[in-house]
């Protein structure tokens, strides 16, 4: 016997015909003798219509209302859960988030989970019931309700697992796993039987949309034993894993790619000391987060200073720099939205040379231009021509071997 949580996204309780075929899984599971949490979305496209909701009575309205709104969605889908197992025989109930209760932090709209008090609800676990959890929700220190960030079920899934000590955390969707790279893109996308943490976790974070990224982190931090898989068809999904259990390492695992960020140059700026604590301290100031960064060689004394920021947050950086602009001191600014970000990720990256090379002449082959590079431990990006994406994940997804037979 052992205890799980199930995670159910939008897609898969879209409906109530959904919702009566997440029923006879779950069913399934806990007539195997299991303890059952079960963790799920709102029914796909609400989360965006109350968003939207608040977004059109007031851009700039108060977080707490829309957290107060965005969280309904979890609340019904939790409800109609736990009717439709109780109409199979199942005993089960809905928890809200105050009712666990999940605590937060107060960051309303993005809010960090605090603490999880489980004892009730495994208390009624080992007595048969299956705790039917809206996920994405908590209570605030300000005892208001509170919303984990769009995506935020799945880390509401890890957390409930890692709080209640649960032998595995399944994660159903709507594709059978985590593949190679998006396989709208690249129909020889291979599905990957395990995934290291670490390389889930960028991947996550480099667009890949399959997991919350902040879930992929607590999961790694908690080592809860996560699996992704569809809840549709009938088969093992991936694993997300120690990187130790993975035994064939291979130097790059998944491709990934984002449109979601924008090019800035600063042109001609000052080049002496301070001159990027100034910049990025005007970003940071505002909230903006900056990913990739380069800085050019100084010619006459004046360098150029390029880097990306989310599409969302282009605005508003152009705003903060201008408004910093007697302390840089630049010359003018130019901005590209027309950007993407492609990387390939690979725990195997360690103890290999040649990767980086290996994707710089993929991409040269095709004629495209790089327009920045970065690079970590296991993972290297490069900035594209928008109009390049899908030709460079192409590229890069054959010239790394990844394509199915
Ligand atoms: N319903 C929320 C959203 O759409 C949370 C989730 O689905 O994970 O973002
Ligand atoms: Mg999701």
């Amino acid at each position: 016997m052992a205890r799980i949580v199930m995670k159910f996204g939008g897609t898969s309780v879209a409906d109530l015909d959904r919702i009566r075929n997440v029923a006879a899984r779950v069913q399934r599971e806990a007539q195997a003798g299991h303890e059952v949490a079960v963790v799920v979305s709102a029914m796909a496209g609400v989360t965006n219509q109350l968003v939207g909701w608040c977004q059109a009575l007031s851009p700039l309205h108060d977080a707490r209302e829309y957290d107060a709104v965005v969280a309904t969605g979890e609340q019904v889908t939790a409800g109609l859960l736990a009717i439709a197992l109780q109409e199979r025989g199942v005993e089960s109930r809905s928890w809200l988030g105050w009712q666990v209760p999940l605590h937060t932090y107060g960051a309303h709209g993005k809010a960090r989970i605090a603490a999880i008090e489980g004892a009730e609800l495994v208390r009624r676990l080992g007595a048969g019931q299956v705790a039917v959890v809206a996920g994405f929700q908590g209570i605030g220190p300000d005892h208001r309700v509170t919303t984990l960030g769009r995506g935020g079920s799945d880390t509401s899934a890890v957390a409930l697992a890692a709080a209640l000590k649960a032998d595995r955390c399944d994660i159903y969707t709507d594709v059978e796993g985590i593949y190679t790279t998006d396989p709208r893109i690249v129909a020889k996308a291979r599905k990957l039987d395990k995934i290291a943490y670490e390389e889930m976790l960028e991947l996550a974070s480099l667009g890949s949309k399959v997991l919350q990224t902040r879930s992929v982190e607590l999961a790694m931090n908690e080592r809860v034993r996560l699996q992704v898989l569809s809840s549709f068809v009938d088969a093992p999904g991936t694993l997300v894993v120690d990187e130790d259990e993975i035994v064939e390492k291979e130097v790059v695992t998944g491709i990934a790619y984002s449109r979601d960020e924008a090019k800035v140059t600063v042109r001609r700026v000052p080049d002496r000391p301070g001159i990027a604590a100034a910049i990025f301290g005007a970003l940071s100031g505002q909230n903006i987060n900056v990913d990739m960064i380069v800085q050019n060689v100084s010619l006459d004394g004046t360098t150029d200073m390029t880097f990306t920021v989310g599409k969302s947050d282009l605005p508003r950086a152009r705003a903060a720099l201008s408004d910093a602009a007697t302390q840089i001191g630049y010359a003018e600014i130019s901005a590209d939205p027309d950007v993407a970000k492609i990387s390939v990720v690979g725990v195997g990256m360690r103890s290999h040379t040649g990767v980086a090379n290996t994707m710089f002449r993929a991409l040269a082959d095709k004629s495209i231009n790089i327009q920045v590079i970065s690079t970590s431990e296991i993972k290297v990006s490069v900035l594209v021509g928008a109009e390049y994406t899908e030709l460079a994940v192409r590229a890069l997804h054959t010239a790394y071997g990844l394509d199915a037979a």
